[in-house]
């Protein structure tokens, strides 16, 4: 979701005069929009500004205006005290507000120090300006933000804000516009992306499912995933979605976090390990290749040997395709932080390596199925050997590929013939299927 606020202020920017430069030196504003979710993450901004701040003395030293702005949610949980700890920073505003960045850079310029982090009446997105020019082949597109879950050790309830929905019509719209620039794969986003139920146009409430449904019929669109998906929220059009519309893609990003009920309980995630096998037991009715990818958190306070261990059980019975895996990360202002029982980091680290072992054989296993069979592939970019290119799996896999680089934006058929845990290799299937598509492109534009 920072990937695509990032893209919307530099939008918000260019009428103003602005454009993307490749490096901070060479920038008259910079901006950080950053992520608050573990230690990790908040922290590094810090070191980060340390070394803006030498750029920027050397840079006023000879008459060049360098601005450093702190966006996203590190900017929204620390407000001023990012200006105690770097009062070098010139604009600190958060990720509901980036919509009135011009008038804050204005407001730097009168010296005014500018914090701007409310959670405003009006959603940004009405304020946003539209954009022009080519758009990536497979683009993001936010159609939900927020949450109201309060899960014990999560900051985004905080930092994002409450759910908010977006209208139907400017989630089509939206699409119809990143499609007519040369999009062929949209990822919707939204931090519980199926409690999505922005209204339609006759005011009525729409799940993800039925949005899902509607966004398939636009034309050029080949291809829709989203993500994250809460296992509380999973729903029947979602599941219909899976099984009846072949651009929605067989893949789901559903975090589970831990297997121990009593974990699951403490994190207030609102289901058992029990409830997830079961949902993904509906999925895989729905659409039975749909791959499945998770998050986890390994050390919430509290977590005994036998609450791991029923982590790792789950683990076994679901399979993953792919997943992410963190050790937990004491947030302020979190219950979980205030818990007693924290456990000692060297605990986590084990933990964590012992899942992550696990985790990461069941995704080289998962690509390995796919050794000598045929996938479309989406090609998305150049690889970094030349004449090679790089593209997606219905799967979500990467796919590395000897193609003309006139097949970029293509949908072509990939025989896999090389599998590692993060990539799968293959050829193209003679003649190349997706051509067409191209040429399809070409005359849309
Ligand atoms: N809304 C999504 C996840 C949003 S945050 C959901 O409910 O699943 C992305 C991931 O960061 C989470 O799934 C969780 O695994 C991880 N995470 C969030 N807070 C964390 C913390 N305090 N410590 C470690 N990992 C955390
Ligand atoms: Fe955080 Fe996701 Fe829980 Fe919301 S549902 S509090 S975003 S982990």
């Amino acid at each position: 979701m920072n990937v695509y606020d990032s893209a919307r202020m530099a939008e918000v920017m260019a009428p103003h005069g602005y454009r993307a430069v490749a490096s901070a030196d060479q920038a008259s504003l910079v901006i950080l929009n950053t992520c608050h979710i573990r230690e990790k993450a908040a922290e590094k901004i810090y070191s980060e500004l340390g070394r803006l701040r030498r750029l920027k003395d050397a840079r006023t030293a000879a008459g060049d205006e360098m601005m450093i702005a702190v966006g996203g949610c590190v900017a929204q949980a620390e407000g001023e005290e990012i200006w105690a700890r770097a009062p070098w920073v010139d604009i600190v505003f958060g990720p509901q507000t980036y919509h009135r960045l011009a008038e804050m850079v204005a407001g730097a310029r009168r010296r005014e120090a500018v914090l701007d982090t409310e959670f405003p009446v009006e959603p940004k997105f009405d304020f946003l300006p539209r954009a022009t020019g080519a758009a990536g082949f497979s683009e993001f597109l936010t159609i939900q933000e927020g949450c109201d879950k309060f899960c014990s050790f999560c900051v985004v309830p905080y930092t994002r804000g409450a759910e908010f929905s977006r209208p139907v019509a400017d989630v089509l719209a939206e699409a119809r516009a990143l499609v007519a620039r040369g999009a062929r794969e949209v990822m919707l986003l939204g931090q519980n992306v199926n409690a999505y139920r922005g209204p339609d146009e006759d005011g009525a409430e729409t799940s993800l499912g039925r949005l899902l449904f509607r966004l398939a019929r636009l034309e050029g669109l080949e291809r829709l995933r989203y993500t994250t998906s809460h296992p509380r929220d999973i729903h029947e059009a979602q599941l219909a979605a899976h099984r009846d519309v072949p651009e929605v893609m067989p893949y789901l990003h559903l975090p589970v976090q831990c297997g121990s009920d009593a974990i699951l309980g403490a994190m207030n995630r609102g289901h058992t390990a029990d409830d997830y096998r079961r949902t993904v037991a509906r999925l895989r009715v729905a659409r039975p290749d749909i791959a499945l990818s998770s998050d986890f958190i390994v050390g919430f306070p509290g977590e005994s040997d036998a609450d791991f261990a029923a982590t790792l059980a789950l683990v076994r019975d679901v399979k993953f395709a792919q997943a992410y895996s963190f050790k937990y990360s004491p947030r302020p202002g979190t219950p979980a932080a205030m818990l007693r029982k924290q456990i000692p980091d060297a605990d986590k680290k084990v933990r964590l390596a012992e899942l992550q072992a696990l985790l990461r054989a069941q995704q080289l296993m998962f690509n390995q199925s796919w050794r000598g069979r045929e996938v479309p592939v989406l090609l998305e970019r150049r690889g970094r050997r030349e004449g090679q290119l790089v593209g997606r799996s219905p799967y979500m896999q990467a796919v590395h590929v000897a193609a003309p680089g006139s097949l970029l934006g293509a949908i072509v058929e990939v025989r896999i013939d090389t599998v590692g845990a993060n990539s799968l290799a293959g050829h193209l299937l003679d003649p190349p299927v997706g051509v067409a598509a191209v040429e399809r492109r070409a005359d849309a534009a």
